[in-house]
């Protein structure tokens, strides 16, 4: 890797990169030099010149992603070492099976590539950039999934995320749209180039299982339900029937191409492209599973006290309308709103409701969505499943 710059510490502010926190502040810099561009590759040093990592310089407030927690610079098999270790760390909690073809490859500060998510869909790479320095190594990247995956790899595509209006492109390779993944047996259709995130929301897999577990004969409605994950468990698990919302007609569209992929009839599983809050007016008593997987409410911290509401408002619509006996899987995949945070949201809409409610499991992100112990804030996603009796 070339190294464009330097950044020297304050003193005493190494502490948190001999932690291996992977971000360092703005406010822990001491001085830098002054060509350095985002995106470049710095050095990171404490206030006695030592070198004491390397990374992804960017103007902000994390100023520099690290990536190697190692003194030595990074040489030309860097990329490939760390995808090469990702993969094989899903190869040995079996990940990818013959019931199961896409899967999450890069996790981020997860996989020590802040900045990088890599999704498998079934041989094909799907990119993301979150920062300019995996956007300026882009090709790189795309060079070493092929090195690890050789023949096994048809397509690598990039979506551009450090900026609203970039475009997607195919780095290596080609493929047609939309593209059949297999997960836990049950088939969807991905569409990287316009659909949300990668195309998938591979998060939720374990998840759609558990659900499948508590499916069966039960009447179902799936809100914020995107291509229809859970919504196609369901109906394989033997739901009575499913009802799927999103407020994206894209979304819907692709719902319902998605049960007839697995057999099933959508004038039986009903869509509706409608927002959330609007369709469960007047619907109580219709449903014994209820699942509200809404997206990140809250982005920023700024944004937290406005997102609380919003789940607890949510969760108050969804405990009120279900029915005696009934069920509700409901999430969060805000990364500000924590564990207990949430928690604490959704006992308040049960006390608002005074319905009796019990918590049967506690939710989260699989294992090909790793976190590093140092790094709490790469957890995401959690849930509960609620028994409102
Ligand atoms: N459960 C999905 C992922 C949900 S992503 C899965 O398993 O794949 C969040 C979805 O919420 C997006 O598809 C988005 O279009 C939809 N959405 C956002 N606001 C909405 C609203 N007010 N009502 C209904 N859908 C909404």
């Amino acid at each position: 890797m070339e190294i464009k710059g330097k950044i020297i510490l304050k003193r005493g502010k190494e502490q948190s990169i001999q932690r291996r926190h992977p971000w360092l502040f703005s406010g822990a810099i001491h001085e830098m030099d002054g060509g350095v561009v985002d995106g470049d590759w710095v050095t990171v040093n404490d206030a006695g010149g030592k070198v004491l990592d390397h990374g992804h310089y960017q103007r902000g407030s994390i100023t520099v992603r690290l990536l190697s927690f190692e003194k030595v610079q990074p040489g030309p098999d860097f990329y490939t070492e760390k995808i090469s270790k990702a993969a094989q760390q899903r190869a040995n909690i079996n990940i990818q099976s013959t019931v199961t073809n896409a899967y999450r490859l890069i996790h981020g500060e997860g996989d020590g590539l802040p900045g990088l998510i890599v999704d498998m869909y079934n041989g094909v790479a799907v990119v993301q950039a979150h920062s300019y320095g995996m956007h300026h190594d882009r090709n790189l990247i795309a060079e070493s999934i092929k090195k690890v995956f050789g023949e096994n790899l048809t397509a690598v595509y990039y979506k551009n995320q450090t900026s609203s209006n970039a475009r997607g492109e195919y780095l290596l390779g080609m493929s047609v749209i939309p593209h059949t993944i297999l997960e836990h047996n049950h088939k969807f259709f991905v569409d990287w180039e316009e659909g949300q995130k990668t195309g998938f929301f591979l998060d939720q897999r374990e998840n759609r299982m558990l659900l499948a577990s508590y499916a069966m004969n039960r009447t179902v409605l799936n809100t914020f339900c995107y291509t229809g994950g859970f919504s196609v468990y369901a109906a394989q698990a033997g739901a009575a029937l499913v009802h799927s919302v999103d407020a994206s007609e894209r979304a819907m569209d692709m719902t319902r191409k998605n049960l007839q992929l697995n057999g099933f009839d959508p004038s039986q599983h009903e869509c509706f492209t409608d927002d959330t809050f609007d369709f469960l007016k007047g619907k109580e008593n219709q449903y014994d599973l209820i699942i509200l997987d809404p997206p990140a409410f809250a982005k920023h911290k700024d944004s937290k006290h406005q997102a609380m509401k919003g789940y607890q408002r949510l969760n108050l619509e969804a405990i009120q309308k279900v029915r005696p006996g009934g069920i509700i899987f409901t999430f969060s995949c805000s990364q500000v709103v924590d564990r207990q945070l949430f928690y604490d949201t959704v006992v308040s809409s049960a006390i608002q409701s005074g319905r009796e409610i019990k918590v049967l499991e506690h939710l989260g992100q699989p294992a090909d969505h790793p976190v590093s112990i140092y790094h709490r804030e790469g957890e995401y996603l959690k849930g509960l499943v609620l028994y409102v009796a």
